[in-house]
């Protein structure tokens, strides 16, 4: 099933990482990234993240992006900073990028906004409807995970097509991996008032430009 988000290697999932490591296994299309938390937002990181991604073609950049809950130990700025350095290399390298953010979303449009020519996909959005809606119309993909806020599905039911579905499994277990995922395609289905088949395809659909699913189906 199509995975616009995942940390668990599938065949079927758009597989990322926050720690400048290659992620391992199958995956539709794999992304390189670093976040607060995970590994120092320095040059070493960027260096590393640059070299995978002339190293390998199809890499995407991501995870990247803001996360408020680190502020006190990664200042935004020197977040907002690595995340700047990340877009350059994406539009340098023409990759797109997948973006996390907690709780920074004004500044995280900012600087989507400085980056017109780089596609972005927010994944586990997680902002207000009116967010929501000023991503979709700076063009930014937005991806939500198993138990994205029940506040958003209004404005889920609004814009079929403007946003995927993701697992951002971090987990190990596949029998799990697949209930979580087809237990969150229900919950959408269900919203749009249509079957997972149909979802999936629609979400496939929206996020070709992140992955060429001629090639790799
Ligand atoms: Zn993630």
């Amino acid at each position: 099933m199509f995975d616009a988000h995942s940390h668990f290697a599938s065949p079927d999932a758009l597989v990322c990482s926050a720690d400048a490591l290659l992620p391992s296994g199958p995956a539709l299309r794999r992304g390189i990234g670093a976040l607060a938390g995970g590994i120092g937002l320095d040059d070493a990181t960027a260096v590393l993240i640059e070299k995978a991604l002339k190293a390998d073609p199809s890499l995407m950049v991501g995870e990247v992006g803001l996360d408020r809950r680190f502020t006190d130990r990664v200042p935004a700025a020197v977040q907002r900073d690595f995340l700047r350095r990340s877009c350059s290399l994406a539009r340098f390298y023409g990759r797109p990028v997948i973006l996390h953010c907690v709780r920074m979303y004004g500044e995280l449009l900012s600087v989507i906004r400085e980056f017109p020519d780089v596609r972005f996909m927010v994944h586990g959005f997680s902002g207000s409807e009116e967010t929501g809606r000023e991503l979709v119309r700076n063009g930014v993909l937005v991806s939500l995970r198993p138990g994205f806020p029940a506040r958003l599905e209004g404005w889920v039911r609004s814009c079929p097509g403007k946003w995927v579905a993701e697992s951002d499994f971090t987990g190990t277990d596949a029998a799990l991996y697949n209930e979580v995922l087809v237990e969150h395609y229900r919950r959408l289905a269900g919203l749009l008032g249509t079957d997972t088949d149909r979802l999936e395809e629609i979400c496939r659909g929206a996020s070709e430009v992140f992955a060429d699913f001629q090639t790799a189906r």
